[in-house]
Order: structure tokens, then C-alpha cells, then sequence
């Protein structure tokens, strides 16, 4: 199976390397700046043309905004512009002008009702302050060096790397995977490098083909799985939340401390931060991200474990959007991170040719027992134990609820629902252009295959299976 793939490593390059990646972020955000400024001449110049009655044919040519257009308005002023130009690689004007052709046309796309998903603004210049610094690289000399610890980028030659890139040049030099691009980032102090790449997968089916596993997400427990997994949960199929951020608040909040005490930047006096506050808030950012590196570890054990070991995984489409505008849980649920987990189980179930079957946000996964099946028409969120009234049955309640989905999967496989179509990703490789998902009115479970048929492409259906919100038909294995 060829997939889209990233590999990232953090880079360690000397100070004359660390500046001239600097440069070439900088021109990037010049280039876009520069674009976004004509762009939005030239629309208000039309704007006011028309104001004054000026007929349409006789306005301002509108300008066209794609790429290639972008670049050659780009060459043909940047002698004047920027007549530094040559200090740094075309890549990098060429990558902040692709940014702003791609920024304009979701905007312009959300306009006109051709994205879904929420609405995307008109693009805001970047601050040379407050912007990450970032630039891509497509074309050009980009290697990952044999001997595991070098990268090379155009122009700016090798870098070393702070850790072995041996678990992409294994692959390069198996002829597995092919580099297609490369982005510098500067994150928490540190330079990253980031290769896009296309890589042939053949990852080993999981471990029980047949098992169906349902996973429970939530805060009181990070994940209640159905069938114990060795490794991954413990004897009852419990995993603990680890709560990163409340372990690291007390660290957190002493170095918050030392930064509020020393003398930061302030633009309306136009302070220069002291070198003793850019010490203590790097110091503060440090801890922040290895929180945010803990909390990546951890999910990814998880997901890996789980999709290493079961043929079958089920989910609940959680609104964690939603979940996130509650401000009493709004912390502790993003200090989960559950909608990584869909994210991750669903790209891991493809690359191992599994099911991942995402149940309909309005399923009563806690609602129903897992015995017999009666449902309940309430069940507040502070009762942590489930009892069924008709056959008796006293357990956990989100353990209630992982074997619930784990039911509904072996009712979906054998269901005659109708099929449809449902494509889990963007059509353009980035999952940035959100197709309207075709679960319909009447409620169904996303039932998304990714059962590998020798082809690289990931085959997809819809089953329709319950009707939504009404269970009375509801039977128990
Ligand atoms: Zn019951």
C-alpha cells in the first residue's frame, strides 16, 4: 500500500545554519506578505472603481491568485522589492507564495460553499514576531545523508541531526520510500525537518484477525477496551489517564512564576524582553512541550497496541469540538487528546488492512446494557456504575459501553444496510478539503473498511445499519 507519509527529525545546526534557515522562513513570510499586499490592492482598487459607477469592463483586471500566476508577479517585481532576493533559495519565495495561493483559494472555496467544515477567513499578513517560522522545500537537492545523522537541504547543504534518521533511510535505501518534500520548522527552541514522503507500507496484519474490540474514550479513563489487551490496558481492559498536564502543573506553574517576575517584552512601551525573561521563557515553553511530547508517546503506544492486536476496533464519533466549549471539562478533555486517537486508529487501521468502524455520536454505547440490551432513558454523567433494572447486571459503566461497541460491530458486519460512499480523507493528500460526510438524516454507524485488496486504494462503504436514537429492536449477542 503507498501512502503519504512524514518523517521529522529535530535538526542540531551550527549558528551559521540556524540563520540561514531564519533567512529563508523570513523570505517566505516576506513573499507572502508582499502577494497578500498586491492581492488586496487590487481588490479594493476594483471595490472603489465600482463605487464611482466605473462600468465593469473598464475595472482593474482582477488578478489571478493560483501559484504560477503568484510566482511570475513575484519575478517581475522582486528586484524592486526585495533586492536581496538572491540571498536565499527561489524554494523559498516559491514556498510562501504557494501558502497564499492556498490560503485564498479556501477562502475563496469556503465562500462559495465548495469547502465544508467551518468558515475560513480572509488571510492575515504575518508578523515577523508572532509567525512560525517556516519554509518548504519541493524541488532541489533534499537527501537524507547514509550516514543516519545529516540531512541536506537546498542551498543550505548538510545539517546534523539531533537524533538518527535510520528509520527513513532504511527505508530509502530498501527503495520503499521516496522524499517528495521537505519543511523546516523552528519549534520550543529547537529547528525540526519534516520529509514528505510516499512510502510502500507492508505492515503485518494484526496479531487476532477475527477479534472485534470496542474502545471507550474518555477523561475518568483515557480508554475503557472492551477485551483486555496485554501491554496496553490492564487485566479488566482499563487505561489509566495519564494527565500530563496536571503532573506538569506544578512545574509549570513555578516557571510561569519566574517568567510574570522579570522583565518581558511590551509593545505598548515598547519594552525589549531581558535576557533573563528569554531564559525563563524558554525554560516555561520547554515544559509545555514536553507535556505535549508525552501526552504523542503515549497515544501512539496506544493506538499502535490496539490496531497491532484486533482486526475490528469501534469508536465513538466523539464531538470533542463540542466537548471543548464546556469550561468546567474543557482542560481535562484536552488534556486527553481523544480525537487524536480516532486520527491515528484511522490511518493504522489502513496501513494494516483492518476495520475501524466509527458508531454514530448519538449511539447510547452507555446508555444500553451490554447484557441484555434494554436502554435507558437516562443515566447522568456522575453515575459511574451501570445497573440494568431487567437482568441485574452490575458493571462500569464505560466498560458498559466498550462492550456495547464492540456489539455493534458484529451487528454491522452481518446487516443489510444499505451502501454508500464515505471517504475519510481530503481528496487532495492534506485532508484539508473536508468532503460533507454522507452519513445521512436518519443516523448510521461510518462503517469504513480498510480491508487491503491489493490495490492502493483504500475501499470504502457506508452500511446503514440502525435507525438513530430508537433501539427497542436492540439485540444482544
Ligand atoms: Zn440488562
Amino acid at each position: 500500500m503507498i501512502v503519504h507519509q512524514a518523517y521529522r527529525f529535530a535538526l542540531d545546526p551550527t549558528p551559521a545554519q540556524a540563520r540561514a534557515l531564519s533567512a529563508r522562513c523570513g523570505a517566505a513570510r516576506f513573499a507572502f506578505n508582499w502577494g497578500l499586499a498586491l492581492v488586496k490592492a487590487v481588490m479594493n482598487q476594483r471595490e472603489a472603481e465600482a463605487s464611482y459607477g466605473v462600468a465593469p469592463e473598464d475595472l482593474t483586471p482582477a488578478m489571478h491568485w493560483s501559484l504560477p500566476a503568484l510566482r511570475r508577479r513575484w519575478n517581475q517585481a522582486k528586484g524592486e522589492v526585495a533586492p536581496w532576493w538572491a540571498e536565499c533559495s527561489k524554494e523559498a519565495y516559491s514556498g510562501g507564495l504557494d501558502r497564499l495561493a492556498r490560503a485564498l483559494k479556501n477562502w475563496s472555496d469556503s465562500r462559495t460553499g465548495k469547502r465544508a467544515g467551518p468558515v475560513v477567513r480572509f488571510p492575515r499578513f504575518k508578523s515577523k514576531r508572532r509567525a512560525r517560522r517556516s519554509c518548504r522545500f519541493t524541488t532541489g537537492g533534499i537527501r537524507v545523508e547514509p550516514d543516519r545523522h545529516h540531512v541536506t537541504l537546498p542551498k543550505l547543504g548538510r545539517i546534523r541531526t539531533h537524533e538518527s534518521t535510520r528509520k527513513l533511510a532504511r527505508r530509502i535505501e530498501a527503495g520503499t520510500a521516496r522524499v517528495m518534500a521537505a519543511t523546516v520548522c523552528f519549534e520550543a527552541g529547537r529547528w525540526f525537518c519534516s520529509f514528505t514522503c510516499e512510502v510502500e507500507r507492508n505492515d503485518q496484519p494484526p496479531a487476532r484477525p477475527d477479534a472485534v474490540v470496542g474502545v471507550d474514550l474518555g477523561v475518568a479513563h483515557l480508554a475503557v477496551v472492551s477485551q483486555p489487551l496485554p501491554g496496553g490496558t490492564d487485566a479488566a481492559g482499563f487505561v489509566p489517564n495519564p494527565k500530563h498536564l496536571v503532573r506538569g502543573s506544578a512545574a509549570l506553574r513555578g516557571a510561569c512564576r519566574t517568567v510574570s517576575r522579570r522583565r518581558g517584552p511590551d509593545r505598548r512601551t515598547d519594552t525589549q524582553p531581558s535576557k533573563r525573561w528569554e531564559r525563563a521563557n524558554q525554560r516555561r515553553n520547554r515544559i509545555h512541550h514536553r507535556i505535549a511530547n508525552l501526552r504523542r508517546d503515549g497515544l501512539h503506544k496506544l493506538t499502535t497496541a490496539l490496531a497491532a492486536e484486533f482486526g475490528t476496533i469501534v469508536v465513538e464519533d466523539l464531538n470533542v469540538a463540542g466537548m471543548l466549549r464546556n469550561r468546567r471539562l474543557a482542560r481535562a478533555i484536552a488534556d486527553t487528546g481523544l480525537a487524536q486517537i480516532r486520527c491515528q486508529l484511522a490511518y493504522k487501521t489502513r496501513w494494516r488492512g483492518t476495520w475501524l468502524i466509527v458508531a454514530d455520536r448519538w449511539f447510547p454505547s452507555s446508555k444500553t446494557c451490554s447484557e441484555c440490551g434494554v436502554v435507558k432513558v437516562k443515566l447522568p454523567l456522575r453515575v459511574r456504575v451501570f445497573t440494568c433494572e431487567s437482568c441485574g447486571l452490575r458493571s462500569d459503566r464505560d466498560l458498559n459501553a466498550a462492550r456495547n461497541l464492540a456489539a455493534l460491530a458484529l451487528r454491522s458486519t452481518t446487516g443489510t444496510g444499505e451502501a454508500g460512499d464515505l471517504e475519510p480523507q481530503g481528496s487532495n493528500g492534506r485532508g484539508a478539503d473536508r468532503k460533507t460526510h454522507s452519513t445521512w438524516a436518519g443516523g448510521d454507524e461510518a462503517f469504513t473498511s480498510h480491508r487491503a485488496t491489493g490495490s492502493d486504494e483504500d475501499r470504502t462503504t457506508g452500511n446503514s445499519v440502525l435507525p438513530q436514537r430508537c433501539y427497542p429492536d436492540m439485540v444482544c449477542r
